[in-house]
């Protein structure tokens, strides 16, 4: 029943769960789901898995929270480890996704100031995702979450997707530009992928022009799709990278990377976080980044991703509903023909968590973990619906 005290910022599905395992969601008279969500990207390692749930319990009865304002030794534990992860040289710990996002763009205006630009713009795309603080909604490429928030931030020039000549168009004409703001693959904007060359491009733009490349890997981060980070699919280095849903298991941790050039622009109160890469969250953080390392969850992300796309292709490659299957890893869209909303509830009575975003593209994020029979069942839930459709 709906809950008059809660604000009405979200349409719920008509389900309650009380426990979950692994790939599975149990709901209160113990009908099991297969979870093809994770909670939105979040859950990479499923539901309750034994090494973070340990993590957190053992945290959580020695210390929850102390504060910046002291050494918190696992925090730099999980810098050192996402540092060896990606590459990168520094860490800034967050709460979310919205908030790392926010740590980045304060960053690139912060290096803009640094450079003498009094007014710094950074490069974003349209149908991109990035949040839904004001920075991060301005920056978003989605009319509907701004529309009636105005006013908007200023600072934010808006380019095409996958579009080279629109940067260097911008780039031509606008002098003040700091940085490029961009998801490897945009997931909430309907899973796009961009073409194989469109990332190299930014990066030497970026480099010609002494820009920063800023990826905002809060979805396709830890493992999602098929590499630690999805800019390993590359062969440069970016400067900033956000990362937050996956880092945490389900405990609220968004982190903001940043490459040597920019590392020590932050100095000390130029931003901060009363929560933020609290020892709880960082410990539940470490034992997932480990697990996902160690365990092989990347590459089953990898082998599963590829494989489901494959059956998806088997399966509905003659069936006139279906545009276009895409996938990176475990971030997979199936474009249809017309909005699909109601497949969520539909998949949901076939014991199925599903997304639809961007009104017509079926988005599936399962957890690293899936097994191939979980994934064979996942395929056929999916083909029934879409066999379904008028
Ligand atoms: N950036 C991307 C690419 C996302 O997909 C999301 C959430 O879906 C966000 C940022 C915002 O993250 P959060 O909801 O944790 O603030």
């Amino acid at each position: 029943m709906p809950n008059n005290t809660l604000m009405n910022t979200y349409g719920r599905l008509p389900v309650e769960f009380a426990r979950g395992q692994g790939v599975w969601l149990y709901d209160e008279t113990g009908n099991a789901y297969l979870d093809a969500l994770s909670g939105i990207g979040v859950c990479a390692l499923g539901h309750a898995h034994p090494v973070v749930t340990q993590a957190i319990c053992e945290q959580a009865g020695k210390l929850v929270h102390t504060s910046n304002l002291y050494h918190i030794s696992t925090q730099e534990k999980l810098a050192d480890k996402l540092a060896e992860v990606s590459g990168m040289s520094n860490c800034f710990f967050a709460n979310s996704g919205a908030e790392a996002n926010e740590a980045a763009i304060k960053l690139a205006r912060l290096y803009g100031h640094k450079k003498g630009i009094e007014t710094p713009s950074i490069i974003v795309f349209e149908t991109a995702f990035h949040g839904r603080t004001m920075a991060t909604l301005t920056a978003s490429g989605n009319r509907k979450i701004q529309a009636g928030f105005e006013p908007l931030v200023s600072g934010f020039i808006r380019a095409p997707f996958d579009d080279v000549d629109a940067i260097k168009n911008i780039a031509r004409n606008n002098h003040n530009v700091v940085a490029i703001l961009v998801e490897p693959v945009q997931g909430e904007g309907g899973l796009h992928i961009p073409s194989s060359d469109f990332l190299d491009e930014l990066r030497a733009i970026c480099d010609k022009h002494d820009w920063l490349l800023m990826l905002d890997e809060v979805q396709t981060g830890n493992g999602r799709t098929g590499k630690y980070f999805a800019y390993q699919h590359y062969n440069w280095m970016p400067d900033v990278v956000t990362t937050a849903k996956g880092l945490g298991n389900g405990v609220p941790i968004g982190a903001c990377l940043a490459d040597s050039k920019v590392a020590d622009v932050f100095q000390p109160g130029n931003h901060g976080s009363t929560f933020g890469g609290n020892p709880l969250a960082c410990a539940a953080a470490l034992a997932t980044v480990t697990t996902i390392v160690d365990g092989g969850f990347v590459d089953n992300a990898a082998e599963m991703g590829s494989y489901l796309v494959q059956q998806f292709l088997q399966r509905l490659s003659d069936n006139e509903h279906v545009i276009e299957i895409r996938g990176m890893g475990l971030m997979i869209g199936i474009e249809l023909d017309q909005e699909c909303p109601q497949l969520v509830s539909q998949a949901l009575d076939k014991g199925a968590l599903i997304n639809v975003t961007a009104g017509s593209v079926i988005r599936l994020l399962p957890p690293l973990i899936i097994t191939q029979e979980e994934a064979d069942k996942l395929v056929d839930i999916v083909c029934e619906l879409i066999e379904a459709l008028a």
